[in-house]
């Protein structure tokens, strides 16, 4: 019995270990290339095992994400609570600010739950197959908060509009979450906004590969170049369709649908 507990708590000292190290890896991303192709199986079906995380899970909050591989999946569990300010942190917290346009919802981050875990394929399955978004949590972005599509309850994003932050978030009855451009993240730029529940990674309104606004995007805003995190391979991914949303003067995080279910 104590050699089994013994056992159990060495494992689990190796995993953390491991995921200590390859989260560090982040900052070494030019050095990554040698590793990351002999360790991750290239698809010769739906289910190959992945051994490594993508590299684009570096740029996940530390603080608030935990996020590992179990089988072919992702799990990501967070907190929630995002990395920057908002003043939906509520008078007190460090990352508290005023906003006085912005009509606050009744919660605010301290007294609300805002976890969430997710499990995402990793390896999106992209077969043509288009899934339409639901309300509530659609991804999760690098912030540590959710992603929600363009719907407000049973309405119009537009009707909420009022209550949305500097950064194109808010509280709903549930949790903090994006509906638009996350500005305190991605500003126009090509920088990895989060992951949706397809398990496709979602960027600004810019690509790395051409170093301006994409124009080959599917009506999910998605289309297959390299990025930052794939080392000169191509790959699936979304952009923030660079189109005003309405009367908001800002752009919508994602409106669906998805392509990797
Ligand atoms: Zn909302
Ligand atoms: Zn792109």
């Amino acid at each position: 019995m104590k050699k089994t507990i013994a056992t159990f708590i060495l494992t689990t000292l190796a995993i953390s270990l491991f995921m200590a190290c390859s989260s560090d890896d982040s900052t070494t991303s030019s050095d990554d290339s040698s590793t990351s192709d002999d360790t991750t199986t290239q698809d010769d079906d739906d289910d190959d095992t992945v051994t490594e995380l993508h590299a684009a899970f570096a740029a996940f909050n530390s603080e608030a994400t935990t996020i590992y591989l179990d089988g072919s999946n992702v799990v990501i569990e967070t907190t929630g609570l995002p990395d920057h300010e908002t003043v939906y942190w509520g008078e007190g917290n460090t990352l508290y600010i005023e906003e006085p346009d912005v009509a606050i919802t009744p919660s605010i981050m301290s007294s609300n739950n805002n976890a969430v875990t997710i499990t995402v394929d990793a390896t999106p399955d992209l077969t043509g197959n288009t899934v339409d978004t639901e309300l509530n949590t659609i991804g999760i972005a690098v912030s540590g908060a959710s992603i929600f599509n363009d719907q407000e309850g049973a309405g119009d994003l537009d009707e909420a509009a009022a209550s949305l932050d500097w950064t194109g978030a808010h509280i709903g009855p549930g949790v903090y979450h994006y509906h638009l451009e996350p500005i305190a993240f991605t500003d126009d730029d090509d920088s990895l906004a989060g992951i949706l529940l397809d398990g496709v990674f979602l960027y600004g309104r810019q690509c790395y590969s051409t170093g301006t606004y994409p124009t080959d995007l599917d009506e999910s805003g998605g289309h297959t170049s390299e990025t930052q995190y794939t080392d000169g391979e191509e790959e699936y991914h979304y952009h923030i369709i660079n189109e005003i949303y309405s009367t908001t003067g800002s752009y919508l995080a994602f409106a669906g649908p998805f392509q990797g279910y």
